[in-house]
């Protein structure tokens, strides 16, 4: 694609980079078969090539945001499925990260959307306050039919509806420090605690602890680590995410330089795709950009780390019939697309893929609350190809899919590793029905 962009406005290391990835793009359309909101709305300006001509249209002109690029930017789920399809190698997610932070810059949203956006930012990336608003969330629920009629709250409503009822304690394994591997030594990695799937689910991370210790691995759980930063980098809030980034690249460096690390594990893979760009998303500061750099390529999602482990032959084989759902992030973000089924049929489950695999569940970070009626769209489609298949457990390697499948389907939906750990001893997964593992044992 020809762009026009000037000298000065190139000076701009963003833009810069910007214009490399638009100078990719030839037009071809084939990313609007694979977009979920194309596929939904049908909208030129709802596909990733539409949303390219608008963010290249906006940045070229060097102008302010304006509600019609808000709108398509908005509904674009950062699902990175037309990065798959992209015959041309358009890097379309550092493209929309750039558009969003600029529209977080120059462009001044209605009040409530406002209040909506500061409120999740200031919540869902700290686990106290992320417990605390899902205790007070009781006492919205019986409001949820009022908020669902006025337009403005419906994100409201949404989060209402995302809330559990019960929360877990929080895990006493998730405190700084380091668990044994047993055994003979086969390793030594991090941990990423994260921040809403700790409150979610602790269990993810525990269990995946007591798996790798097992397994000889020795897992540290480094003093100052927290979110990662996806969620709010998906909301444009730059300064945020380059702050999580930075506090996480400190712990995770002392953490290298003290006793050496194999990799940081991470069970989530929203915060896995992320965390591996951390590279790019620190290569301007000086004091950071080669740390940063290290902690990327040491990143990995737990089921790439334990494919590379050569595991041995499971306890017992239980020949359940798992629904594999991978996970956008997972998919399209890291490309991690063999290794957790070949792990499950290893592990003796009898794996199985929905159709339309690489459509989004419309969770995506906050999208659920942002764009409810979308996001509903998509899970139902999601829930009805995952229904299809005839499993009995549903699988997937990130929570935001895990609440959002949940939340619409018969079935129990519950994290890849959880599989893995019963199969190699470990205690049958919370929520899988007795029924569903009987039958299958
Ligand atoms: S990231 Fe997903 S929703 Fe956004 S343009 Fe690409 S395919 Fe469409
Ligand atoms: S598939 Fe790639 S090159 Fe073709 S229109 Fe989409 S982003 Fe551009």
């Amino acid at each position: 694609m020809q762009t026009n962009f000037s000298a000065a406005q190139l000076a701009d290391p963003h833009v810069a980079e910007s214009e490399k990835i638009l100078r990719k793009c030839v037009h071809c359309g084939f990313c609007t078969a694979t977009c979920p909101t194309y596929v939904t709305l049908g909208n030129e300006l709802d596909s990733p090539r539409g949303r390219i001509y608008l963010i290249k249209d906006m940045l070229e002109n060097g102008r302010p945001a304006d509600k019609e690029i808000v709108t398509h930017i908005d509904r674009c789920l950062s699902c990175l499925a037309c990065m798959t399809t992209c015959p041309s190698g358009v890097n379309y997610m550092h493209l929309v990260d750039h558009a969003r932070a600029h529209i977080q810059e120059t462009y001044k949203r209605p009040l409530l959307d406002r209040l909506t956006r500061a409120m999740l930012a200031f919540v869902l990336p700290y686990p106290t306050r992320f417990r605390a608003a899902l205790k007070l969330a009781g006492l919205g629920r019986p409001f949820i039919g009022l908020f669902e009629k006025l337009p403005a709250l419906k994100p409201v409503a949404a989060m209402l509806k995302l809330a559990p009822s019960a929360i877990p304690s929080a895990s006493p394994m998730a405190k700084p420090g380091t668990h044994a591997g047993q055994g003979i030594p086969r390793g030594r990695v991090a941990i990423l605690t994260g921040c809403a799937q700790s409150v979610l689910d602790p269990a993810i991370n525990e269990t995946t602890i007591s798996l790798l210790t097992r397994l000889g691995v020795e897992v540290v759980v480094p003093d100052g680590e927290g979110c990662c930063g996806a969620l709010v980098h998906h909301m444009g809030r730059e300064d945020q995410a380059l702050a999580s980034a930075r506090r996480n690249v400190d712990a995770w460096t002392r953490a290298i330089e003290k006793d050496g690390l194999d990799a940081i594990v991470i069970t989530a893979s929203g915060c896995g795709t992320t965390i591996k760009d951390y590279g790019f998303m620190l290569r301007l500061d000086p004091a950071y950009a080669e740390k940063a750099a290290r902690v990327s390529a040491l990143a990995k999602d737990i089921t790439e780390y334990l494919a590379a482990l050569d595991l041995p032959e499971p306890v017992h084989k239980p020949g359940t019939v798992v629904a594999y759902h991978s996970a956008c992030s997972m998919q399209h973000g890291q490309k991690i697309t063999r290794q957790p089924m070949e792990l499950l049929t290893k592990a003796g489950f009898v794996v199985r893929e929905p159709r339309e695999g690489h459509l989004c569940c419309g969770s995506a970070g906050t999208y659920n609350i942002l764009q409810p009626e979308i996001s509903a769209k998509l899970r139902d489609r999601k829930v009805k190809n995952i229904e299809a298949t005839g499993a009995e457990i549903v699988a997937t390697g990130n929570i935001g899919c895990i609440t959002q499948i949940a939340s619409a389907a018969k079935l129990p939906v519950v994290h890849t590793i959880k599989l893995l750990d019963w199969a190699y001893g470990g205690p049958k997964p919370e929520g899988v029905s007795e029924r569903g593992l009987a039958a299958a044992e």
